[in-house]
């Protein structure tokens, strides 16, 4: 007979509690790299904005009246087409890049990631480096404790407040914004979604921060399944850093049976994600390279070779050759060239004017000549950015009369509606199909096809 195993009270977790993560400052190579990536990105953000072209903001969605300026272009909600090519494009080109050089993205162009930098920086300037930091927070409140705090928060709100100003000044023009927002007279909706906007990225980059990346970003979750042995990957090369273990600065390289790692844990202390390389590709790395900067500064103060930790593959790793052109990194790349074609000449062809016709629910109606009409309300769309005269056709059943305005100017980005009547001398036998055509003075048509209905027709 089995014998009863005694009852035992187990716990498990299943949530496990948020370790904080005090960042240690670094310099390095890959860190310059990041700095210059972010400042370009943040003064792209920042800056287009206040960019102004042919009068008016060179980037501005304006929603109300639905059309989309971006440096001279106008676009239309019909050109929304054009707009999902972009994503698609975006999407093949993270996938591209993810496949040669892993979540580069992440570690140095997702604005989770600069916006999060800033405000480590932020904190280092308050509340000094790391083992200050913690100690700060160990220590009691006090009055000096309060201050670096208040200090802290005050420029992470003022960055929050800004970014969310310059992000809903790409929606309702910035300059008037800025204005009217800090003098109270903004619209509702401004006060609205900048609070919104400054809590969220005060949130994100102060509190949440790789949290928002371990557990919130899909992007995360699935491009593990997009490396392969051939992708770039910031690595340990556990070869040559086992047997870790600390030692004397002036030890003989590879003494005791010692592999290259000193075990500092530097690597560690630098991580934004808290995380330790040694222990392999984790899904919380983002590839930032910032333990790659930490380890290099480390192996020239032992006077070993730099590398230890860097960008590799698993191929590599395993003293096999990498393959960079490989089917899948090709086909991303083709795929991408092939978009980006498609988006250029979608572009460049798309046609300068719009026009939209929408015939009246009245299907027909007789009027003071004993003519049969029909009703129709045309929208003309200058999507150019310069003045056009535009002149208006119709061809469809024989002896067509038109009556209303035939000819319209609108300024650059402008649009008009009109409401023409087309006659007919007697009643056609069937729906008549009826072209509509803008013609600008250069020439340049664009067609609109609709129905011509008749007593006989219905
Ligand atoms: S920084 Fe380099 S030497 Fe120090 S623990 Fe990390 S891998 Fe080892
Ligand atoms: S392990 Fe290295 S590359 Fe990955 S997130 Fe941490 S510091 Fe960045």
């Amino acid at each position: 007979m089995s014998e009863l195993i005694p009852h035992q009270d187990l716990t498990v977790e299943l949530y496990a509690a948020r370790r904080h993560v005090y960042t240690r400052a670094f310099t390095g190579l890959f860190r310059n790299v990041r700095r210059a990536v972010g400042a370009m990105l943040l003064l792209l953000f920042f800056a287009t904005g206040w960019l102004n072209m042919d009068g008016r903001q060179a980037v501005w969605w304006d929603l109300p009246a639905r059309k989309f300026y971006v440096l001279g272009a106008t676009f239309w909600p019909q050109d929304f087409i054009l707009l999902s090519g972009l994503l698609i494009v975006g999407a093949f080109g993270l996938f591209f890049v993810t496949v040669w050089a892993g979540r580069l993205w992440c570690g140095y162009a997702c604005p989770q990631s600069v916006w999060t930098w800033i405000f480590m920086w932020c904190e280092k300037i308050t509340e000094g480096d790391r083992h200050q930091r913690i100690r700060l927070d160990q220590a009691p409140m006090g009055l000096g404790k309060f201050t670096r705090k208040f200090i802290k928060h005050g420029l992470w709100l003022l960055l929050a407040l800004a970014t969310a100003l310059t992000f809903v000044g790409y929606f309702s023009p910035i300059r008037a914004l800025a204005v009217e927002f800090f003098q109270g007279q903004a619209d509702a909706w401004a006060y609205v979604w900048v609070g919104l906007l400054t809590v969220a990225t005060y949130g994100n980059a102060g509190w949440l921060r790789e949290q928002v990346c371990i557990y919130m970003c899909p992007y995360a979750r699935f491009q593990s399944v997009m490396l392969d042995k051939d992708t770039l990957i910031v690595s340990y090369d556990a070869a040559r850093g086992e047997q870790r273990g600390p030692r004397r600065k002036d030890a003989a390289r590879g003494a005791d049976g010692l592999g290259d790692c000193i075990d500092c844990t530097m690597c560690v202390q630098v991580c934004p994600t808290g995380i330790d390389i040694r222990q392999g590709l984790q899904i919380e790395c983002i590839g930032c390279a910032a333990c790659v900067d930490a380890c290099d500064s480390v192996m020239d103060k032992m006077d070993y070779p730099r590398g230890l930790i860097r960008y590799t593959t698993e191929q590599q790793l395993a003293g096999q050759p990498t393959r960079t052109l490989r089917p899948r990194l090709l086909g991303y790349a083709a795929v991408l060239v092939v978009m980006l074609m498609l988006l250029a000449s979608a572009f460049v062809l798309r046609p300068l004017a719009g026009l939209d016709v929408s015939k009246d629910r009245m299907l027909y109606r007789e009027n003071s000549a004993g003519r049969i009409e029909n009703v129709y309300t045309l929208k003309v769309i200058n999507k150019d950015q310069h003045a056009h005269t535009y002149t208006l056709a119709a061809e469809g059943p024989d002896d067509l009369q038109w009556q209303g305005q035939r000819q319209v100017r609108l300024a650059g980005g402008d649009m008009a509606t009109l409401v023409v009547q087309l006659s007919v001398a007697s009643a056609p036998q069937t729906t008549q199909k009826l072209t509509f055509t803008l013609r600008n003075e250069q020439g340049a048509t664009v067609n609109a096809a609709s129905r011509f209905t008749g007593p006989a027709a219905r």
